[in-house]
């Protein structure tokens, strides 16, 4: 699986110069396109690493786990805070589940 970018609420990050998920990708799959919203360049080399989905400060990005994890269809999205990340599980039937995971586990280990 892969993400996917909710065109409705990305802002395209601005006027900078380049998005903070299109910094952060590590595989450079993330470009602002025409309509100064981010887009994928190809799904099938995303390897879900979820940097670009703690990067947005909008929540604009979904982590679409893969079915080798989870059977059903159910997406991640991020809000990153200094000491910790709120991370919200959405289940295909639509509920929602929140998980607040700290910044650091006290041992210098993310
Ligand atoms: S999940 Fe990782 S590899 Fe995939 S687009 Fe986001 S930053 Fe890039
Ligand atoms: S970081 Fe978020 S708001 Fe900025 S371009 Fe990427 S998806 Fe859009």
């Amino acid at each position: 699986m892969s993400i996917f970018i909710d065109k409705n609420v990305c802002n395209g990050c601005g006027q900078m110069k380049e998005t903070l998920c299109e910094r952060i990708c590590p595989g450079d799959l993330l470009f602002r396109n025409a309509e100064h919203k981010a887009e994928i360049r190809s799904q099938s080399d995303c390897w879900t690493c979820g940097a670009c989905v703690k990067a947005c400060p909008v929540q604009a990005i979904d982590l679409k786990l893969p079915s080798q994890i989870l059977k059903s269809n159910v997406s991640l999205r991020a809000q990153c805070k200094k000491q910790y990340t709120v991370w919200e599980i959405r289940n295909e039937n639509g509920t929602k589940e929140e998980f607040i995971i700290p910044a650091t586990t006290g041992n210098g280990v993310e």
